[in-house]
């Protein structure tokens, strides 16, 4: 991606995520599982808020916020309360959505979060909450042109987890290698399937210096996140250099033309008039409940790259890149068992595999290929059978054949060379073919250079290199002595 200058720019996130794994919706026992229903069907009087309908707190969402919130390294308050935002807009039957709050009283569900990147500094997540997601509208047409809008309440009262950062950020890349390590530890978690369409959303805020702070929103993927972010800083950038002031306005993501286009200007911040929500008691969150959690919590992504470093012997760098997907690191782990040389089959997977993916644009689930493939690779490398150079063929015919590498290497005839009298017939052609270069290696033995890269090249470089050399010297030694 085009790199642009970024100083000065400061970018917050809020991530909106749903915690795909609970069975039920937050607040009723509706199902969690909406995709592919009918418009309308997956409701029920609490999440559509018909008069005497009663919210009751699905207890697993509790508990999978605060594994989450453990996971960012969050303070967890004792009690929680939830709030009512109030608004009218079609998105909630009731009138209001049912969050939490930092004011009036309020407490969100954790607070103090931080996830550090690889450069080791420190973005800081200020909140995390618990709220329902309101219904999914769609327009006929685009959303400045529609006439028409229709208003689905499957999605109504899902589980959502809000994560607000501070504006640390000072780059789009820096957002996108945080987004990276937080779908990781989701991943890990197993709390939310981001691969679900609609699954996260987020909304960035963005401002660089001397403007208007702009708000992003509507971003349906975290891979997204950053293109929305680049544009961002070329639009404000090319409004400031023509002398024209950046104003403070929301902004909508249009993943189709990939620009943002101007949803309101935002005077002040809009009243919504949070008040406490009466219809469900304040809940008490003990210190023995959030030990338990820990205790029930798998491996996180940053234990799981340093257990990788010491069992497997990865540079950190590698370690980092397995574990950005839990399904990459799952993969490695599998391959391992398979493999004899851990370091090899790393370095496969975390350096010639993602330069391919991200060429293609492809996923290693597309690819149709075992941890066995890789294991074979890797044996076949650090055993010598192949050198690493001729192996990067087979490897390459493997992505894109889903043949196995041993193989490959057969048909194309990639071994390596060590057998001496083959090598010795090959040094018998090239010394006939090169006397002058073979006069000059007798006087120089810099000069035996020349004579094995002869060899190497008339076998595309399958020789064994300790072969051909040791052969070479004592060819030379040999005509040296009959002299
Ligand atoms: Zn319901």
């Amino acid at each position: 991606m085009h790199e642009q200058d970024t100083e000065g720019v400061k970018i917050g996130l809020e991530v909106h995520c749903q915690l795909t794994s609970l069975a039920t919706k937050l607040f009723c026992s509706s199902p969690s599982d909406y995709r592919g229903k009918p418009p309308n069907t997956n409701i029920c009087p609490v999440c559509i808020g018909t008069p005497g309908s009663l919210p009751v707190l699905n207890r697993k969402a509790v508990t999978h916020a605060a594994m989450i919130a453990l996971a960012l390294n969050f303070k967890i308050p004792e009690r929680m309360l939830f709030f009512r935002k109030n608004y009218f807009y079609p998105d909630m039957a009731k009138n209001f959505q049912i969050t939490q709050y930092d004011r009036a009283g309020g407490v969100p569900f954790a607070t103090d979060g931080h996830i550090t990147l690889d450069s080791g500094k420190r973005i800081r997540i200020g909140r995390m909450q618990l709220e329902e997601d309101p219904a999914k509208l769609s327009y006929d047409g685009t959303i400045e042109s529609s006439t028409q809008t229709f208003v689905d309440y499957n999605r109504a009262g899902i589980t959502l987890v809000e994560i607000v950062t501070d504006p640390d950020f000072e780059s789009p890349r820096e957002a996108r290698e945080f987004l990276n390590k937080l779908s990781s530890i989701l991943e890990h978690l197993s709390v939310s399937d981001l691969n679900l369409e609609g699954s996260v959303r987020c909304d960035a805020n963005i401002s660089m210096a001397g403007g208007r702070r702009v708000e992003v929103k509507n971003i349906s993927s975290f891979k997204e996140v950053e293109r929305a972010l680049n544009f961002e800083i070329t639009r404000q950038r090319s409004l400031t250099s023509k002398g024209i002031k950046v104003m403070q306005e929301t902004r909508h993501w249009d993943e189709i033309r990939r620009i943002t286009i101007s949803l309101r200007l935002k005077e002040e911040e809009q009243d919504y008039r949070y008040f406490p929500e009466a219809d469900l008691v304040p809940v008490t969150l003990t210190k023995q409940f959030v030990q338990d959690v820990k205790k029930g919590m798998p491996e996180m992504p940053e234990e799981r790259a340093k257990r990788f470093q010491k069992d497997y012997h990865l540079s950190g760098e590698t370690a980092q890149i397995l574990v950005r997907e839990k399904a990459l690191a799952d993969f490695f782990e599998e391959a391992a068992k398979h493999s004899k040389d851990a370091r090899q089959l790393g370095s496969w997977l975390a350096v010639d595999l993602q330069a391919y993916l991200n060429e293609y644009g492809k996923s290693l689930e597309e690819l149709k290929l075992t941890p066995k493939h890789f294991a074979e690779m890797a044996n076949m490398v650090s055993s010598g059978e192949v050198s690493r150079g001729a192996a990067k063929t087979a490897f390459v015919e493997m992505l894109k054949t889903g043949r196995m590498p041993r193989s490959i290497s057969e048909e194309k005839g990639l071994k390596v060379i060590s057998d001496t009298g083959f090598v010795e017939s090959l040094i018998d052609k090239i010394f006939s073919e090169n006397p002058q270069a073979v006069q000059d290696a007798l006087k120089d033995p810099k000069a035996v250079n020349f004579l094995l890269g002869q060899i190497m090249r008339a076998t595309k470089g399958r020789v064994d290199p300790a072969v051909a050399n040791r052969l070479v010297r004592e060819r030379l030694a040999a005509a040296k002595g009959s002299k």
